[in-house]
């Protein structure tokens, strides 16, 4: 099985995936596979659903999902516009911010909320030095009970007017990431600048971060270890997948965007695929392939509404171009799906 079979076949059991994105799949694993693919010719697996859950285990949403399906449906109605891409985001954040971090860590933050010394938190992953970890200019060095931190994020969502945020930082010896918590006053100490164009009818600005503080080792967000990163990527994906192709809906609805039948029943379809693999997640372990797997066929699909002129705004075809690259360009997602399915 070739790798855009084996993604198809993966969301062919969360539904129907019409023919025209089957060919937006294939044009993209053969434009997005690296020359180590190639060379490889491996045969692949199907993408996996998760494991079946015992049903003593199953949970239902929790208040934060619940709260994004409700915005999932005034982005129906209304794009991303008005302040809804950022609502999104910010649930987005709180849900990670729940796996992360301690109860005694989570009433603190909520604390800074209520008394009005913080509006804005983010997570600041990406880096200035590179997207790999051993590249990163975001180190901390451990002294005693104290972490020296040295930040240099970049493309943070409204980054130059966050209060405080969560820090994706490297131990000096780079092995893997650890989020530190940078509370408001040692915050206000890191030089913030808005980076680039801003999206969304000017209305989302990015901005980059960086600069030197000082914080107790108990600001360590550790909650979950090290697999909670994935967990919430795996329900994270596929619920920005189904609020983008509302999006793109809303925009065709709305005269922005003219969609050919066949991408809009596209678009329909991979709504559909995101929403029941993410509704599915009561009674299954998240698989980061699926997911994965539904993000790239996002951002094929948002690509080929861009080379096929089905958007004429530049703009819009720049945020589309945007929101490829946010929770996983296609090459990263090919590539980690790729490491997990082929047949060794
Ligand atoms: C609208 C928007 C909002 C964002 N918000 C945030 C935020 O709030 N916080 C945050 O931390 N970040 C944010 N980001 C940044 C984003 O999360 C990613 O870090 C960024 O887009 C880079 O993605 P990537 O690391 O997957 O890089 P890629 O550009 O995919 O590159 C990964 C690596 O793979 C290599 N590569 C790429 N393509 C190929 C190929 N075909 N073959 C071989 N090698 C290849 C590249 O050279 C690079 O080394 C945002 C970005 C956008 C556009």
């Amino acid at each position: 099985m070739q790798l855009d079979q084996s993604i198809v076949a993966g969301l062919s059991e969360l539904g129907d995936v019409p023919t025209y994105l089957k060919h937006v799949i294939k044009a993209g694993v053969v434009s997005t596979v690296d020359t180590q693919m190639i060379i490889d010719g491996n045969d692949c697996l199907a993408v996996g659903q998760g494991k079946a859950i015992a049903s003593n285990a199953r949970t239902s949403f929790g208040p934060i999902e619940e709260c994004i399906e409700k915005i999932q449906l005034t982005i129906c109605a209304e794009g991303f516009y008005g302040g809804n891409f950022h609502a999104l985001v910010r649930e987005f954040g709180s849900l990670l911010f729940s796996m992360i971090a301690s109860d005694a860590q989570q009433a603190e933050v909520a604390s800074w909320h209520e008394s009005g010394i913080a509006q804005f938190g983010g997570f600041l992953m990406a880096d200035a030095g590179g997207s790999s970890i051993q590249q990163w200019n975001t180190v901390f060095a451990n002294d005693g009970e104290v972490l020296a931190l040295d930040v240099d994020k970049v493309w943070i969502i409204e980054g130059h007017r966050l209060n405080f945020g969560s820090v994706s930082a490297a131990s000096t010896q780079k092995l893997y990431p650890t989020s530190i918590l940078v509370p408001p006053d040692e915050f206000a100490k890191l030089k913030k600048t808005a980076s680039g164009t801003p999206f969304l009818d000017g209305t989302l600005q990015l901005g980059n971060v960086s600069g030197k503080v000082t914080v107790p080792k108990s600001r360590m967000l550790t909650r979950g270890g090290l697999v909670s990163t994935s967990i919430f990527l795996s329900k994270v994906r596929p619920r920005f997948v189904r609020a983008l192709m509302a999006h793109v809906k809303w925009l065709d609805a709305n005269g922005r965007i003219a969609l050919s039948p066949q991408q809009r029943s596209s678009a329909t379809a991979l709504e559909a695929i995101a929403k029941t693999y993410y509704h599915g997640l009561v009674e299954r372990k998240p698989s980061l392939p699926a997911a994965l797997a539904i993000k790239f066929a996002s951002n094929r699909l948002l690509l080929d509404l861009v080379t096929s002129e089905t958007v004429s705004d530049p703009s819009i075809q720049r945020d589309l171009m945007a929101f490829t690259r946010m929770e996983g360009s296609s090459y990263r997602c090919l590539f980690e799906i790729y490491s997990k399915v082929k047949i060794r």
